[in-house]
């Protein structure tokens, strides 16, 4: 049976899912923002790359789908209503939740004095400028590391440092590691390891070490998802992340479907999939899936995935492709160097031509599923010493 369907949020996982559902079906995409954003790419954004959106009419031109930009400001889930900042109300039969993620600023003198990805644009301002100084990164994961090593290779006037709380990127091999640490040091970037920052002044971070001083502050430390999932009473995790089953569907509101970075999903034998637009993908297309399933009268399949590398870039010319287990646990091998700046590269290109692929052909996004998922030992078994 056609249904209105409607998508709140418009990344990588909300748009896979709009564009991938049965053009049958009335198809509105609610996001605040009129474009697509490669939120991936918001690095190289501060480090002067001109652009990184698309028009979202570009990525939906031909396919019947509605967009309204829009804040989504609350979810009347008994009455099935989308209700946005500007007073609309706009009804669903099937929701789809894909608000994503943001920088998690929750940490004294954050909001006020740091700058995060998605103020790339300002950052960009403020280092282009001419001027030089300290530019302090708080982050040791994916993110921060990736801001630590475009910025210092973009802007080398400034001196880079780099604060965690345990060691940079420890998801990552040994090996990953040292060729990341290697990098990090011919760029100049200083990096402080097993450090607590506390808060961010007017000049400087606060650790549990000494004072670092710094005129630029970029917080990188975490993500965080919206509330709304929570205040609205969809069931979510201590995150907030809304709570699906095994075909991405609310496990409270069977009418809702949430995907991305705002969804908790559990791969058996993978775990918990981590924030990421390559799970994001996946997940998109299979919440899809299980829509046009469920609206031709079928039973959809339950969700398969399994990790295959991690991508870093270490600025424009340097990079770092970790082979990993099913469950995101890094094997030996990785490649380096010109050669994994070019697979990132690849990968980033690949994301925003899967989408208009999408658009031609419905269906056409395919990914790695772990063929005997239960039978993958589960992370912590596999990260025993
Ligand atoms: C600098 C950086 C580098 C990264 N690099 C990688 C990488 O190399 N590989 C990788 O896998 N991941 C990477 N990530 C993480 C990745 O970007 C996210 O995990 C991914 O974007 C999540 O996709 P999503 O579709 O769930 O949400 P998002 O891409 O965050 O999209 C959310 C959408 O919801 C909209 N929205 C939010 N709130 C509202 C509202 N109230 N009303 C209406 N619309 C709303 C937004 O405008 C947006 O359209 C990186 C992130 C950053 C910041």
């Amino acid at each position: 049976m056609a249904q209105h369907i409607v998508v709140i949020g418009a990344g990588y996982a909300g748009m896979t899912t709009a564009l991938r559902v049965d053009r049958r079906h009335r198809v509105t995409i609610v996001s605040a923002e009129d474009h697509f954003t490669q939120r991936i790419r918001l690095h190289e954004l501060a480090a002067g790359r001109p652009s990184v959106t698309v028009p979202l009419a570009e990525l939906t031109r031909g396919t019947g789908i509605t967009t309204v930009t829009a804040r989504v400001t609350g979810l009347d889930l008994d009455g099935k209503r989308v209700r946005t900042h500007d007073g609309r109300e706009i009804g669903y039969d099937t929701l789809v939740y894909a608000l994503g993620s943001r920088t998690d600023t929750d940490v004294p003198g954050v909001r006020r004095h740091a700058y995060t990805a998605e103020r790339a644009v300002e950052l960009r301002k403020r280092l282009g400028d001419g001027g030089a100084g300290d530019l302090v990164v708080v982050g040791g994961g994916l993110t921060g590391v990736e801001l630590a090593a475009e910025l210092a290779e973009a802007y080398p006037a400034w001196r880079v440092a780099l604060v965690t709380g345990g060691e940079p990127a420890p998801g990552l091999s040994e090996k990953g590691r040292a060729h990341l640490a290697g990098v990090l040091g011919r760029l100049g970037v200083r990096v402080h390891a097993h450090t607590q920052v506390a808060g961010v002044d007017e000049g400087r971070v606060r650790t549990d070490a000494a004072d670092i001083p710094a005129d630029v502050v970029v917080w990188a430390a975490s993500f965080c998802v919206p509330s709304l999932a929570a205040e609205s009473g969809l069931a979510v995790d201590e995150r907030g992340r809304v709570l699906v089953d095994d075909t991405l569907r609310s496990t409270s509101h069977p009418e809702v479907y949430a995907v991305g970075d705002a969804a908790a999903v559990e791969v058996p034998g993978v775990g918990t999939l981590r924030m990421s637009c390559a799970t994001g993908m996946p997940i998109g297309a299979h919440a899809a899936d299980a829509i046009n399933a469920r609206a031709r009268g079928r039973t959809p399949r339950p969700f398969r995935f399994r990790y295959v590398i991690q991508c870093v870039s270490l600025g424009r010319r340097d990079g770092l492709i970790q082979l990993v287990r099913a469950d995101d646990t890094p094997g030996d091998r990785i490649v380096t160097g010109r050669a994994a700046a070019w697979v990132k590269e690849l990968i980033c290109r690949f994301t925003v031509a899967s989408l208009r692929l999408e658009r031609r052909r419905p269906g056409s996004y395919m990914w790695l599923k772990s063929r005997h998922a239960a039978a993958i030992p589960a992370p912590a078994a596999l990260r025993q010493p």
